[in-house]
This record gives C-alpha cells, structure tokens and sequence, in this order.
C-alpha cells in the first residue's frame, strides 16, 4: 500500500469503527470540520489527560485554567491578528485554484533577485580576484534592467500592502504577466482580503463595534488572564498557565483530514520567566515534550525538530515538533520563545500594569514567556496513523489492528461469554462488575469468539477476556493480549491487577 492508500483506508477505518466523522455528513458533510465518534472521544480525552497530567501534576509551578472563546475584541488587536492574521486570497478561474496573492508577486520577485544573483557569481567567475560585488550590481546594464524592473514591483508591492489596495494586487499580477502554474493562464478573479479569523455579533444591534472574534488560539486567553492567575496562585516566576480549547481558523486550504480543520483544539502551555533566562527554558522545553511525545513509544525515529530561520516578529526563537505523518513529516506542535510581546502589548492596549515584582532583585519587569502549543486533534491523527496496522495472522488471514499505546486506547479491556447460553453471560456480567470502576470496558456476546477478537483489534482493545465452561468451576478466565495475541489463564481476581499494569497512565508519566 502506498501512504496515499495508506491515508485513505485509514480515513474510512476511523469512520467505520466510530472514530471520526465528517460534520453533517446527512448534509453532505462541512468543508474541514469533523466530529469524533463514541471511539474518538475516549482517545481524544486520554490524550488531553496525559498532557494536563504531565503539565500541571508534574510540575509544581504549572497551574491549569480553562477561559472562554469569546474574548475582548482588543485582544485580537494587541496580539496583532487584527492586523496580521490576514491572507489575500486569489483564485484562478480555469484551475479552479486558490492562491494568497502576496505569495505570488513575492514568488515573482523572488525569481528576479534569483536572475540577479546569478549575474553576480558570472561576474565574479570572470573577475576572479579582483571582483567588486558591490560595483558591479551598480553597473552591470544585465543587474541594472532586473534591478530597475524588481524596483517597480517592490515599490508598487510595498505601497499596495500599506494601502490595504486589493485592486493593485491584482494589477501588479496582471502587469508582471504572473500565470498559474497549474493551468498556465492569467484568468484571475479580484483579490479579496482574507482574515482567518472567524466573527460573530456579541448583541443583536448589527453595528460594526458589536463585532467579537471565536479565538483562533487558545494563549491569548492564558495572557489575558495572567495577572489573576499570578496574584490568586501567588506563583512565583518562573510559572506555567496551562490550557486546552477549541480554536478556529478559516483555513484557506484545508485538506488532509483532521490535520488542518477549521475548527480544531489545541494544548497550549505558556511558561513565563524573567527576562534572559528565556533561551534556557527554551532549551528545556524542547526537551521536556520531546520527551513527553517519545514516552508513548510510537518510534524514536518518527519525530524530529524542525527549528525556524526565520523568526516572526515577536519571537527570538522557534521550534516546530514533527511528526511523520502518511504524508511526511509535517509540524505536530509549535515551542516559540514569545519575549513580552504578548504581555507587554496588553499592557499598552488595557492601560494596567502587568508586571512581575521579584521580591529577590525588588525590581520589576514584564516576564518573557515560551509557548508550547499542539493540536490535539494532530496529536489524534498521529497516533491513529502509527497505530494502523494490517498483519498476517496464518491461514493466508489478515487482521486489522489499532496498536495505540494502552494508556490512551479508547477500551481497555473486552469482556466476552464464550456463549450466550448456560449461565455464561451472568458471570461476565461478574467479571464486568470486577473491571469497570477502574477500566472503560465493552462487553460483547455476539457472534463467535474470532470475529469478536478482530472488531476489538479493530479498535485497538489492550485486552479481551473470554468467560468459558471452565471459568463456571474455577473462576478462572482466558486473557488476551492485543499486540501479541497470546492468552493466558489467570483468577478473576487478579484482572484488575493485570490490565492495570499495562493501561495505567501513571505508567508513562512516570517516564517523563
Ligand atoms: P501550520 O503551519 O501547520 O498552519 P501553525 O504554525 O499555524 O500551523 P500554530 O499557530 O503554531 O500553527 O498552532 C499550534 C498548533 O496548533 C500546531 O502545531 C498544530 O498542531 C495546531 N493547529 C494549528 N492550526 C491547525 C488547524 N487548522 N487544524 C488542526 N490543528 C491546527
């Protein structure tokens, strides 16, 4: 199978055995927007416990809060996606394809300096020695043409993005003959301007002011909320806020399943510090989540960092995690060293004082803060696609097995009469009352024992119990395990202690 084919049979899996399922599919299903199933959401919520565990247990100075979507709608202009989380979106009408707009003219520009660089290192082959780079870009007519040319779009480009001039967007694709590299023409539609931020009316009055944004992170509601966190906790810095939530994005291009939705959950930890120690802690959370992902045993090799040249405005320094998905390596979570832009940009735009007071220096300053930030619903499509496994089981037989690591699979444990009949079914009933404080279990009496085994592999059960004739005279059970198939007889009594070793989160929090 190719991960192509990997990727889709997947997709169908999880929608067969009531993982995921693509919103208002009786509608026809919406763009980028899945729900999860009786399956998925024991998954998704055993992951958001062992990250919440692994934050706020495992640390002392890490607290957990939990604020709303609906935020002031000043936030959004101190964070800056007011002003920046814009995209201007262009479609060609023969491809059908849709394009950020900037991209192209700076792909454009890009291709220019790329004519001129190369002049250069012709001229420094033929000069050798003696060659004056900085002469030469100042008197070579090739350099100069390109160079005049790449002036006019800058500047026009430069001018267009101050103005907020959709039009001249367009107008400066037209005139440097930009065409699509799918269909090859320059049938454009207008340029529109694209906030990725989705906004709703807060009262039913209609006026512009009304407008309120659904947040399309979950930090800001971690900054906004730091100075009460800081004063009721009397956390000392260095300190983590910890929280999970939806966030949402009107995703341009949104494919690849539950990887990019519009709607979607995020783990965000921000860790605040003082001023200086940020690139230690930096360094120290890199490790710390590499760890924390590596503990699950999903392959050592499948992740590795991805660290940013280029650095946004506000930060000074990045990571991204990556995993190997189906479909390469692509970001699973994002680490960023934020400085105080965060804090202290809400302290312009509220007018209060959101300072630290180091009662050791007595001076006081604004913290710096370093993000840890994964989606949850990533994290889910990464460990469904490591899981997914077809394997030959003899006999020219294959099964489908889910092998996600015990601690987070949705079932722990399946409890099976042998038959429905002669008083089997009453002592798994028992056996089922021994299991289910401790233990989310399925109990299942149809169909023979083989096709029951392959629906719990299906969904990648750690164990299924099998109450036969014998259990009736000594109360003993068959366990099976997933991964290797092999069955044991063990006492009724000792199940507890059995599942338990392999299934208790404490198990891998205790690797971290
Ligand atoms: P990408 O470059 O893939 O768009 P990003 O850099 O915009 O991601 P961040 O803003 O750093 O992402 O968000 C932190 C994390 O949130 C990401 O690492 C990812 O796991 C998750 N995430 C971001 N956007 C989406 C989305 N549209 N759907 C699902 N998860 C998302």
């Amino acid at each position: 199978m190719t991960q192509d084919e990997l990727f889709k049979v997947l997709v169908a899996h999880c929608k067969e055995y009531g993982f995921i399922f693509p919103s208002s599919e009786i509608y026809d299903g919406l763009s980028a927007v899945y729900d999860y199933g009786q399956m998925g959401v024991e998954l998704k919520n055993n992951i958001k416990s062992y990250w919440w565990q692994a934050m706020t247990r495992l640390n002392e100075n890490i607290v957990g809060i939990d604020s709303c979507v609906f935020m002031h709608p000043k936030t959004w202009v101190a964070s800056g996606h007011v002003a920046a989380f814009n995209d201007p979106l262009i479609d060609n009408k023969d491809s059908k394809k849709r394009y950020r707009a900037d991209v192209l003219i700076e792909d454009y520009l890009g291709k220019i300096e790329e004519k001129m660089n190369k002049e250069v290192e012709k001229g420094r082959k033929r000069f050798g020695e003696a060659f004056d780079e900085a002469k030469f870009r100042e008197t070579n007519p090739n350099i100069l043409r390109e160079k005049a040319k790449y002036d006019e779009v800058h500047n026009r480009y430069v001018a267009a993005e101050e103005a907020n001039d959709l039009k001249e967007y367009k107008q400066i694709i037209l005139d440097c003959g930009i065409v699509d590299p799918i269909s090859g023409t320059a049938n454009w539609t207008d340029v529109r301007q694209f906030n990725l931020m989705f906004s709703t009316q807060i009262s039913n009055t209609g006026a512009d002011d009304d407008k309120i944004y659904l947040r399309p992170e979950t930090a800001q509601g971690i900054f906004i909320n730091y100075l009460n966190v800081q004063k009721t906790g009397r956390m000392k810095i260095p300190f983590g806020i910890a929280q999970i939530g939806k966030a949402f994005r009107n995703e341009i291009v949104a494919r690849q399943f539950i990887f990019r939705m519009r709607e979607f959950e995020q783990m965000e930890m921000e860790f605040f510090c003082k001023p200086g120690t940020e690139m230690e802690w930096f360094a120290k959370w890199k490790e710390n989540r590499m760890k924390w992902h590596r503990s699950l045993g999903m392959g050592d090799d499948n992740y590795r960092f991805h660290d940013h040249e280029k650095l946004a405005h506000y930060a000074n320094a990045a990571t991204d995690i990556e995993f190997h998905f189906p479909f390469g390596f692509k970001e699973l979570e994002g680490i960023h060293s934020r400085t105080d832009f965060d804090l202290g940009n809400h302290q312009k735009l509220s007018g209060r004082k959101i300072q630290y007071f180091d009662p050791e220096t007595n001076e006081s300053y604004v913290p710096y803060c370093v993000e840890t930030s994964i989606g949850v619903d990533r994290m889910v499509l990464a460990v469904l696609s490591h899981s997914y496994k077809v394997e030959e089981v003899g006999n020219g037989e294959t099964r489908v097995v889910l092998a996600i690591p015990a601690p987070i699979a949705p079932v722990k444990v399946a409890v099976l009469p042998l038959v429905r009949k002669d008083g089997l079914p009453e002592l798994a009933q028992k056996v089922v009352d021994e299991v289910k404080f401790d233990f989310t279990y399925q109990y299942d009496e149809k169909d023979a024992i083989g096709r029951r085994y392959r629906r719990q592999d299906a969904i990648g059960t750690p164990f299924c119990v099998t109450v036969d004739y014998d259990s009736l005279k000594d109360n003993t059970v068959t366990i099976r395990e997933r991964d290797s198939m092999t069955q044991e007889r063990v006492p009724i009594s000792e199940l507890r202690s059995i599942i338990d070793k392999k299934v208790n989160m404490s198990n891998l929090l205790r690797q971290l």
